[in-house]
């Protein structure tokens, strides 16, 4: 599969961007375009894409295309002058929120919009506590690296940081999964007292309404609501990070804390918001960013530029146009259907998880435990096979699978038939 020009390019890149630069697979993939939910390789062949998020209305989308291509050609620059499409694009994704979140910061990524959350809460509470996942992932800088419990960091975690154990209620009776809920926040008046005890009150709880990296966790009924009611009282904010779960990958919402009963008081965007262009935001309440306004001058060069807002306007526009979000759910409950179908039949399965088009497939061996190394050999077989998919979770045995918003009925077949066939060839 690595012909000499692969080599040759990867010894390059790794002269070049060091070779601590993650890549996938043992022989890395090198993609040269794509096309909706198709990606094609340097040497010609064609992948179907079940893993990323980002290009959400499909790769190299020409509506998308056209918009940044005819704003670059017209106009790019900061927001210190007026412009219509900034404003246009703020009043459009407001309108998929609820009332009280009527307010946007714009970022460039997930890691801007996770670091001015954090900011935001810190200055409204006066406390600087924050509450996490133990095994969750929010973005790179440094402040978050310190509060990262999930992939590889190396930084230590700020002593103003608790972690939380988050409960998995997958295949529990309603008994078991109560009196696990009851435990679980338990947890969190501890971890809540041990922050004020130390001094650092109470700023914020931080978390993937999905639980994405984790593994796809499905909390006790009133786990959220709980954790919620606690970190207000003990006077926090309570942030999604919705860099995952938002833009209708659950396909019956458009948000991932729409799951629960919860408003939060800042929402974080990013990945598929700009379909690769780089856009991330903060949507929270007109108190919070007058508030924050008042007292800074947040200046952000590149984001909400004319181009940016073209290219999240565009997205938007697909998604309502294509019906993305019905599409997801249909899509969506067809694959879980037959994915149900292979864990009846495949010991390697123990549960699969997830929503709309979002799935993770928990695989563990003959006695329970997790099966890293087989959802290692899955993902390549699967790539020998035409399909691209990931895997996760804290034993990184859950497979990911999260394709573009795009997938059609006929691709979703292929998606799951080659899963098919790979399990029956690893059993
Ligand atoms: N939050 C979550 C849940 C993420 O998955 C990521 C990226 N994997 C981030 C934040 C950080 O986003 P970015 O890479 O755009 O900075």
């Amino acid at each position: 599969m690595t012909t000499p020009g692969t080599s040759e390019l990867l010894a390059r890149r790794y002269a070049t961007l060091g070779e601590h630069s993650p890549l996938f697979y043992r022989e890395p993939l090198e993609l040269v375009s794509g096309e909706g939910v198709w990606l094609t390789d340097a040497q010609g062949r064609t992948y179907l894409d079940g893993y990323n998020n980002v290009p959400h209305v499909g790769h190299a989308n020409p509506v998308v295309a056209d918009a940044v291509h005819r704003q670059l050609r017209t106009l790019n620059l900061h927001t210190r002058y007026l412009n219509h499409l900034v404003v246009d694009y703020a009043e459009a994704l407001l309108a998929a929120f609820d009332d009280r979140l009527d307010r946007l910061f714009l970022v460039n990524s997930g890691s801007e919009a996770n670091e001015l959350a954090l900011r935001v809460a810190r200055q409204h509470t006066g406390s600087t506590g924050v509450l996490v996942s133990d095994f969750s992932y929010h973005g790179n800088t440094t402040s978050l690296a310190e509060l990262t419990t999930g992939l590889t960091v190396h930084e230590p975690l700020g002593g103003h940081v608790r972690t939380l154990r988050i409960p998995d209620a997958t295949g529990l009776t309603e008994t078991a999964a109560r009196d696990l809920c009851v435990r679980a926040l338990g947890e969190v008046d501890a971890a809540i007292a041990s922050l004020q005890e130390a001094g650092h009150g109470v700023s914020a709880a931080l978390f993937d309404p999905l639980f994405s990296t984790e593994g796809l966790l499905t909390p006790p009924d009133g786990y959220i609501e709980g954790l919620a009611r606690r970190v207000r009282a003990a006077g926090g904010l309570v942030v999604a990070d919705e860099v995952q779960s938002g833009f209708g990958r659950l396909g019956d919402a458009m948000w991932g804390h729409e799951l629960f009963d919860l408003s939060p008081e800042l929402v974080t965007l990013g990945k598929p918001m700009g379909n690769g262009h780089p856009v991330g935001g903060v949507v929270t309440t007109a108190e919070l960013l007058d508030e924050f306004g008042r007292r800074n001058m947040y200046f952000n060069t590149f984001a909400g530029s004319p181009v940016s807002s073209a290219a999240g306007l565009a997205v938007l526009e697909v998604m309502e146009h294509e019906r993305l979000l019905p599409r997801a759910h249909e899509t969506g409950a067809y694959i879980a259907s037959r994915l149900h179908g292979l864990a009846a039949e495949s010991p390697l399965v123990a549960s699969v998880r997830g929503r709309g088009l979002f799935f993770g497939i928990d695989l563990v061996h003959d006695d329970g435990a997790p099966a890293a190394g087989t959802a290692r050999a899955l993902t390549e077989k699967m790539r020998e096979k035409g399909v691209l998919i990931s895997k996760i979770g804290r034993d990184d045995n859950v497979l990911k699978m999260r394709p573009p918003m795009v997938i059609e009925q006929a691709q979703a077949e292929i998606l799951v038939d080659r899963l098919a066939e790979s399990l029956a060839e690893l059993a």
